[in-house]
């Protein structure tokens, strides 16, 4: 691997395949694969990320918003994709690109229908989400009836799917609560095909459903953090490689002498002779302030080096008292030993919020392809 020389997020492409190929492993022959790759792909690089899983065979794509879609279109991207979050404003753009939108009210349903009557489509694929009990977007199973008046009376757009979102799929304390969402989804996916009289796709695992859960794999499974390299539970994680990991070099080395502070508001004072290593990565590339004084580290020839002080903007400083170690030095904040998880959990927080939080600031570079 090649040895960083500034801030980098080395994207390790092999790394990549083998969770892609981990988690079909885990699926029926003929049980759809699709990637969710909002937020920068979870921080690292949509484009990259999504030319390389159309080259595995990838069925499907995902992202939260319009202008994420776009821009896989404007890369070349000609797997379908579904908008998981998308905006009324931004119907027409959505059309215009072959974009798919997840339809959750009745408001958007209507919006998209006009918008779709408008430019003329005819079964323009669209994703109706029911709410099984997470509560944040969907239909309920009531408002069956109701969809079905409004699809049966237009042509302008088809139901390609069905889906649903489980709400604690990768908490094995919750499993009751999530067999009846999967059961409720069952019920609604009947009743709906008996409405419109069509069979749409069904899905409803995130990656903990699609390790937890083979029952709710149903025609396709929506995997994120899975390809990623994180799944949630230990065992799972050990069979699953981190594809991003986050480097750094030093910069310079201080003596700090007894009593003297170290960073702004002179948050750290030393109680000894000690060493500061200060390295070139702040909280304005997602390295948060919730990560200063002891709380967050990096490691350095091996060796764990604790942030002292406050995080800058764009600069840590770690304490390197014993750790040999001189300027130039690589420096590792997250990969695959010790990865973002364990890195998320020196702030209470989880390996999604860290991986998404690295700014587009830290350059991307690629191995592994
Ligand atoms: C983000 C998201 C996913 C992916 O979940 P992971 O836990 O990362 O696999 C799947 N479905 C929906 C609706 C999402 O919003």
């Amino acid at each position: 691997m090649p040895k960083a020389r500034e801030t980098v997020l080395e994207i390790d492409l092999k790394a990549l395949k083998h969770n892609f190929d981990y988690l079909k492993s885990k699926l029926k022959k003929n049980t759809k694969i699709l990637a969710v790759v909002k937020a920068f792909a979870y921080g690292s690089d949509p484009v990259t990320i999504a030319t390389y899983l159309e080259t595995l065979g990838i069925n499907y794509f995902a992202v939260a918003y319009v202008h994420e879609g776009v821009a896989l279109r404007d890369a070349g991207i000609k797997t379908p994709i579904l908008v998981l979050h998308p905006q009324a404003v931004n119907f027409k753009t959505l059309i215009e690109r072959c974009l798919e939108p997840s339809l959750y009210s009745s408001r958007v349903l209507n919006e998209f229908i006009n918008i779709a009557s408008e430019t003329k489509q005819t079964d323009y694929p669209v994703h109706i989400k029911f709410n099984t009990g997470l509560n944040r977007l969907g239909f309920l199973e009531n408002d069956i009836d109701h969809i079905g008046s409004i699809l049966n009376k237009t042509s302008a757009v088809k139901v390609k799917s069905l889906f649903s979102h489980m709400a604690a799929s990768e908490d094995l304390s919750e499993t009751e609560f999530t067999k009846n969402q999967i059961k409720s989804f069952i019920k609604i996916s009947e009743v709906f095909k008996n409405t419109i009289g069509y069979q749409p796709l069904l899905h409803m695992s995130n990656t903990s459903g699609i390790i937890n859960y083979p029952e709710a794999h149903f025609d396709m499974v929506r995997t994120g953090i899975g390809l990623y390299g994180f799944g949630n539970s230990e065992s799972e994680n050990k069979k699953l490689q981190p594809i991003a990991t986050l480097k750094s070099v030093i910069s310079q080395i201080h003596s700090i002498e007894p009593d003297e502070t170290v960073g702004y508001n002179r948050a750290y004072k030393s109680s000894g002779y000690e060493k500061t290593a200060t390295i070139p990565i702040g909280h304005a590339d997602g390295i948060g302030r919730q990560y200063g004084n002891g709380k967050g580290f990096v490691t350095i020839h091996g060796k764990k080096a604790p942030i002292v002080g406050n995080v800058c903007m764009d600069m840590i400083m770690v304490n390197v008292s014993d750790i040999d170690c001189q300027e130039g030095d690589e420096v590792i904040i997250f990969g695959k030993h010790p990865s973002a998880a364990l890195f998320a959990q020196t702030a209470q927080t989880i390996s999604y919020e860290i991986i998404t939080a690295i700014s587009q600031r830290v350059k991307r570079c690629y191995i592994g392809h």
